[in-house]
């Protein structure tokens, strides 16, 4: 028997009764729909978060598990996962939502994002604000949770331009930390994170965003061809009103 075989219980589902909702844990679950490559993998168990509370209670009930070595993986959107057929470990899936607003001024807002929000659509809402920063990062997969992993980069953007810090549950010693951007040890396509793999699970990330336009990125490659296409194209609009 695994050491995570130790959390299947009599039933497929279990649930934990916590102070802030209930908390699903299954066992036994297929993972195919859980990532990006429709991989078919059976993890011993998969356990969602919906809230940061659930993981201190998971791991306040399986502690003896978790010192024992029981295996634990972190999951996110699955678009940057190779999963084997059998995953012999317990499955945390972030799920938190949320995006929260910790202070502004004239020139920047101050976001705390929750990490299963969607990436994009992140993204997108941000520059339907007037808050700019992450645009160049539009339409990467995944969830918010994962992209500090591999400090995602695009059109001469990286994640940790924007970054302010973030939350993270710190898996073998049980205990939540608040890291700074430097904390973080980003390099290309790199951080700590990467380096000491389920060793962190990220929560919520913070950002500082700009009101101001002008911090737009766009004289990167073919960021810089659409952006000149686009100016000409109001040029002509204005000179020429239908
Ligand atoms: C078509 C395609 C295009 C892409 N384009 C880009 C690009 O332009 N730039 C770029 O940088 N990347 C790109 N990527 C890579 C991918 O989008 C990123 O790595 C993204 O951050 C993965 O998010 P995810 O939610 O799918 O993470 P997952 O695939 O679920 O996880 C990736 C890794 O992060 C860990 N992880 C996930 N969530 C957490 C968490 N909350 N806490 C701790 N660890 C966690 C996992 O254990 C795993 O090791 C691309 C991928 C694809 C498939």
């Amino acid at each position: 028997m695994t050491q995570a075989a130790r959390l299947d219980l009599d039933a497929q589902t279990m649930t934990i009764n916590d102070s802030s909702a209930t908390l699903l844990v299954s066992n036994s679950v297929d993972l195919a729909h859980s990532n990006t490559m429709a991989l078919s993998c059976v993890a011993d168990s998969v356990v969602t978060l919906t809230n940061e509370a659930q993981l201190d209670d998971f791991m306040a009930t399986y502690a003896e598990d978790v010192e024992h070595q029981l295996s634990l993986f972190v999951l996110s959107g699955g678009s940057n996962v190779l999963l084997p057929a059998a995953l012999n470990a317990v499955v945390l899936q972030p799920k938190m939502r949320g995006i929260h607003l910790t202070a502004q001024t004239d020139d920047y807002v101050d976001i705390e994002v929750m990490a299963g929000e969607n990436w994009h659509d992140l993204v997108v809402h941000t520059v339907n604000q007037g808050w700019y920063g992450l645009e160049n990062l539009a339409l990467i997969p995944g969830l918010t949770g994962a992209a500090p992993v591999q400090n995602i980069g695009a059109y001469g953007v990286q994640l940790e331009d924007c970054l302010q810090y973030v939350r993270a549950y710190h898996l073998p010693t049980q205990t939540w930390h608040h890291l700074s951007a430097a904390d973080c040890q980003f390099d290309y396509r790199d951080s700590i994170f990467k380096r000491t793999p389920n060793t962190w699970l990220i929560s919520r990330v913070a950002f500082r965003l700009h009101t101001d336009p002008t911090h737009i990125l766009a004289s990167y490659g073919d960021v810089q061809t659409v952006a000149q296409r686009y100016a000409e194209q109001q040029e002509r609009e204005q000179a020429n009103p239908s």
